[in-house]
């Protein structure tokens, strides 16, 4: 088993429900697809749960740097939010996580992968604009702020993506520097054969 369900909202294991899954504390939730460990195969099997659904991460991946985490919510019919990570290190800050976040409005995986209390991040945005590109397109993302359980362990921010919330955790938290020059983002999801040369591994960041 390369993927294995979980709840959207907590670490709990979910049990099949009907049609669908239950949580013990959240009740009826759309299952979490996380891979067990992060490599092709799992991603393969990632990329058809997420179908239709962008799985984004910085790109072009930097040297050195490897794809640690990646996981999808489906609602029994399609994917309505994805996540994936990658990992490296930077002179400035050594070992640095970066986790990105693509979700339907309430899902809530973005609010469970930064820690953060609300499963909207529209009404706690900061006001320090940044542009980042994101396939072909600058788009706007701001600062996240609220009560996070990675209060200061983290740097986290959102902003809207062709209609969906883009999530993007930085660890640590001047990892956030990061997003100034050269830094993009890209659904990897229809790149096709240069899949198979993206570097795989682990350990998972923690969420
Ligand atoms: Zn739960």
């Amino acid at each position: 088993m390369s993927l294995q369900v979980g709840c959207p909202h907590c670490a709990a294991s979910l049990e099949k429900y009907g049609d669908g899954w239950r949580c013990a504390v959240h009740g009826s939730v759309s299952a979490l697809w996380r891979a067990v460990h992060s490599g092709y195969d799992a991603f393969s099997q990632h990329l058809m749960w997420a179908a239709g659904f962008p799985t984004t991460l910085p790109w072009p991946l930097p040297t050195g740097w490897w794809v640690t985490d990646f996981a999808t919510v489906h609602d029994g019919e399609r994917a309505t939010a994805t996540m994936a990570s990658v990992a490296g290190s930077t002179h400035q800050d050594g070992p640095v996580e970066v986790l990105v976040v693509c979700e339907e409005a309430g899902v809530g995986l973005g609010a469970r992968v930064s820690g953060f209390v609300h499963t909207d991040p529209g009404a706690h945005l900061g006001e320090e604009r940044l542009r980042l590109r994101v396939d072909t397109r600058l788009h706007s993302f701001w600062p996240v702020t609220g009560a996070s359980i990675h209060q200061g362990a983290s740097s986290v921010v959102a902003g809207e993506v062709d209609g969906r919330w883009m999530w993007l955790v930085l660890r640590p938290a001047s990892a956030l520097l990061l997003l100034g020059g050269q830094f993009a983002l890209a659904d990897v999801s229809d790149q096709g054969p240069s899949l198979l040369e993206l570097p795989f591994g682990g350990p998972a960041p923690v969420w």
